[in-house]
């Protein structure tokens, strides 16, 4: 928990947001400025800055957010059309919040290759 971080406050409850998703280690919320359709959010509750700062002790961590996408993507029913998972890492890759979190985007047709 880091006081200045946005998504540790989101966390901690001290911004109200509605969460879809938490259990001990994970919340999902809806993203505030939506790319697409569905944009959601999956947040580990560590503070983990970046992809760069993924530990190997984090392994199974990283592991069950592509697990909560993959839920979350069925239950918004884009599981069988298919979606975007998406880690931004650092400034060239376009990272604003500086608390490793995973982008599941979909309801509509992604372009590739990514802006
Ligand atoms: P990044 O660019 O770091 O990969 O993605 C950060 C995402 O967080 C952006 O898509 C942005 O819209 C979203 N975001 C920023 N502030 C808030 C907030 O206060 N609440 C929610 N729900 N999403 C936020
Ligand atoms: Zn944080």
């Amino acid at each position: 928990m880091t006081d200045d971080c946005l998504f540790c406050n989101i966390i901690s409850g001290q911004m109200d947001t509605d969460f879809v998703y938490e259990d001990e280690s994970i919340v999902a919320f809806k993203d505030i400025n939506p790319m697409a359709p569905v944009h959601i959010l999956i947040v580990p509750k560590k503070h983990i800055p970046t992809v760069n700062d993924i530990l190997e002790q984090d392994t199974e961590l990283v592991g069950r957010m592509v697990q909560v996408a993959q839920k979350m993507a069925s239950q918004q029913d884009i599981d069988e059309d298919g979606y975007r998972l998406v880690f931004n890492c650092g400034e060239m890759g376009g990272q604003e919040i500086n608390h490793l979190h995973l982008h599941l985007l979909g309801g509509r047709k992604m372009e590739w290759p990514a802006g």
